[in-house]
């Protein structure tokens, strides 16, 4: 099949100062948890992408000096030429797909903590960006920068642009956006300086210009040179002579760089979840950049439609189609589009699990594609998958996200697959999950695997086929896999921070229940102690079917792991639009049908909550009842010829959907493979001995 007419315009080549990309599909920089630590395992994970037809690929944010440390969280540096050996992998993969490579030159400014180095954090006028989530907080209060400060980060930003033509990159940015230093200089709020770099539009632009100049003149001749600003702000406050400082700022720069990158100003929303934004979500606040400059625009959105790309294009608001989610879940989307095969797109569902890696500190993480960070460290293709020596026939019990995924790649590698659940539908949690507030995109977890499922010959799919032990052994496959998921338990949860005991009673609920129909009596207590999504998305549904709610956690916040996916302000905001009360540091104490109990977790202080109905979102543990049975007839099955029966998903070990996905994939890759090895370990260059000489190590 060939390309779709429409879709010709997203293969034309776009120039970037000296370079020509080769169409208009532009990975922008995000972080991926990889750092140079992991040089290999980032190369092979931005190749995946060139190769899928991604016609420029960028880093994550980079560091230019170590004055700008992010540790804890995971970063990339360019200050010695270790360094630029370690990019210089990654560099070489892209460039063998005819990709250009760009890296995301960086200076945190005020909202790095220098944990590492120990350096003044370095800002515009000593303002400090202040944190409330505890991983980010830090102590120490960043330095005003004097001139010399200045002159220092334009010599390195120079230095760290000249080391990365060195490593081979096509474009080399400034990074002006996210409350990263040059930002810092764009606000008035961190910026309160009076000499010629404060006050005026004209004068707090003045350092990301000279920031511009000074990369220009080190490799504008070879590289293209890009801004990446965030505008949101800028775009709220007027301008003097434009409608917006966002406007005047673009205005000032038209011609500096050859390219901008605009954005967002903070994560949840340069980044929101598919719980709370939609599509092309950036485009009211950058829409006028292309008015005012005729340098290309780059911007983001989680774009995965073709059409909306071809939109963009020719409603004029963008020149490229940004996608850093979308490029993840799917490395090959440019090339599924080209060669006509947009329904094999496997579209990122929003979730923000892989921002969530970056906040751990590890290796990007995809529910969409467990291949994603694993293509070097376990041999993972997105696309291919080896085919089996010997095929056999695979009976997988479950057909939630755990089994589907692991139906699909045992189906790939030739197996002869029978794939039964006992529902109406396939999709296991995520046919009740698809029909929360916010959530019908996660469906696209089923709809993918669905769509290539059903056109396998090889793979046979059944509903409504509850499996006892007793038909498990009358159909004597080769093998049986468990994916029968987990149930939600009536567990409480204890001020030494463990689920104990269980509340019993005609009125308790749990996520289960509700998911069967049910609707909790009169006003209802959600008790989370899950603290991820399931809490606070059953109190919006349960309220916006007109039930009271009231909402408490032993965390500190509502739905508390949601702030690891960027979505925590907007759980609080949607809880308080459907009226849903909160009590955070709470456990459940007691029920007696007309009131709860709840205790302060840390001072055991007593509160009563009125309430006909409680519904406990705790601990899930694996729907085990077959596994057992099976087990307990473990001659029977061998006599029948089936050579192992194994668990997965959530019946394996409960988990989010982005476990269940990767331990289906995970076990189709490993079945029948000669060696195992949990991964392969990666290791830093040291062609160099580590010298820090971060000033010389260029040229
Ligand atoms: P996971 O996230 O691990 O994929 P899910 O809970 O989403 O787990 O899906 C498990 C699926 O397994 C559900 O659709 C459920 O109906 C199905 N299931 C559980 N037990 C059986 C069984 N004995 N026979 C057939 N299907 C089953
Ligand atoms: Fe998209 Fe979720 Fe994958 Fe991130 S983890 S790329 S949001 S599907």
């Amino acid at each position: 099949m060939g390309i779709d007419q429409r879709y010709e315009i997203l293969f034309e080549p776009v120039r970037i100062g000296p370079v020509t990309a080769p169409n208009r599909f532009y990975q922008v920089p995000h972080a991926s948890g990889m750092t140079n630590a992991l040089p290999r395992v980032r190369a092979a994970f931005r190749e995946a992408k060139a190769e899928g037809g991604w016609g420029v690929i960028c880093t994550g944010a980079c560091s230019i000096d170590p004055s700008s440390d992010d540790a804890p969280l995971p970063f990339a540096t360019m200050w010695d030429n270790n360094d630029i050996r370690a990019h210089a992998l990654m560099t070489e993969a892209v460039h063998r797909h005819g990709s250009l490579a760009g890296v995301e030159l960086w200076h945190g400014g005020a909202s790095v903590m220098n944990r590492a180095s120990r350096l003044p954090p370095l800002s515009p006028s000593g303002i400090p960006w202040m944190a409330t989530h505890v991983g980010f907080m830090g102590n120490l209060r960043p330095k005003t920068m004097d001139r010399a400060d200045i002159r220092d980060v334009l010599r390195w930003q120079a230095e760290g642009a000249r080391k990365a033509r060195t490593a081979g990159f096509d474009i080399v940015y400034v990074y002006a956006g996210m409350g990263y230093l040059g930002y810092e200089f764009l606000l008035p709020e961190y910026n309160h300086r009076t000499d010629e770099y404060g006050g005026s539009i004209e004068n707090r632009v003045r350092f990301v210009r000279e920031m511009i100049e000074v990369t220009k003149d080190a490799v504008g001749k070879d590289c293209g040179v890009a801004l990446r600003v965030s505008l949101e702000e800028l775009r709220g406050r007027p301008g003097a002579n434009q409608p917006s400082e966002a406007h005047e700022l673009i205005e000032l720069l038209a011609d500096v760089p050859d390219l901008f990158d605009v954005k967002m100003d903070s994560s949840p929303t340069d980044c929101s979840a598919s719980r709370f934004t939609g599509e092309g979500s950036h485009e009211p606040v950058i829409d006028f950049v292309k008015s005012l400059t005729k340098k290309p625009v780059v911007g983001v959105g989680r774009f995965t439609s073709p059409d909306t790309m071809v939109s963009q294009i020719r409603r004029g608001v963008l020149d490229f189609i940004g996608g850093a989610r979308p490029s993840i879940a799917d490395p090959f989307l440019p090339n599924k589009i080209r060669e006509g095969r947009e329904d094999e797109i496997r579209e990122c569902i929003g979730c923000n699990i892989c921002i969530s890696s970056w906040h751990d500190g590890v290796p990007v993480r995809c529910t969409q594609n467990p291949t994603a960070g694993e293509e070097w460290r376990r041999g993972w293709h997105p696309e291919r998958v080896e085919r089996a020596a010997k095929p056999e026939r695979i009976l997988i019990v479950g057909g939630g996200p755990a089994g589907l995924e692991c139906a699909l790649t045992l189906g790939r590698a030739g197996h002869e697959v029978t794939l039964a659940d006992s529902g109406r539908a396939f999709g296991g949690r995520l046919t009740f999950e698809r029909t929360l507030p916010g959530l019908a995109a996660w469906n696209r977890v089923v709809d993918y695997r669905l769509g290539r499922l059903n056109r396998m010959t090889n793979v046979s799919l059944y509903l409504e086929s509850a499996l006892g032990a007793d038909e498990i052994i009358d159909l004597a496959p080769d093998r049986v896999i468990l994916a029968t998921g987990a149930r939600w338990t009536k567990l409480l949860y204890s001020a030494m921070e463990i689920p104990v005991g269980r509340l019993d009673g005609p009125n308790v609920f749990t996520p289960d229940e509700i998911a069967a129909g049910r609707l909790p009596d009169g006003p209802t207590l959600v008790f989370d102690f899950d603290n991820y999504y399931m809490g606070g998305v059953l109190a919006e549904h349960l309220a916006a079917q007109g039930v009271p709610v009231s909402y408490a956690t032993p965390a500190g916040r509502a739905s508390a792991w949601t702030i690891m996916t960027n979505e925590l302000p907007l759980v609080h905001r949607a809880l308080s639009r459907r009226r849903v009360s909160v009590a955070t540091l709470q456990v459940l104490k007691s029920f007696d049908g007309e009131a709860a109990t709840l205790a302060h977790l840390f001072t055991g202080e007593e509160s009563r909550v009125a309430c006909r109905s409680v519904l406990i979102v705790g601990l899930r543990l694996p729907r085990n009842e077959l596994h057992d049975a099976l087990v307990a007839r473990s001659d029977e099955i061998s006599a029948a010829g089936i050579r192992g029966v194994d668990r997965i998903g959530d019946a394996l070990a409960p988990g989010a959907i982005v476990h269940a996905v990767h331990s289906g994939h995970k076990f189709a890759r490993e079945l029948g493979a000669a060696a195992f090895q949990p991964y392969r370990r990666d290791t830093p260059i040291v062609d160099a001995a580590p010298d820090f000489e971060t000033r010389t190590a260029a040229e």
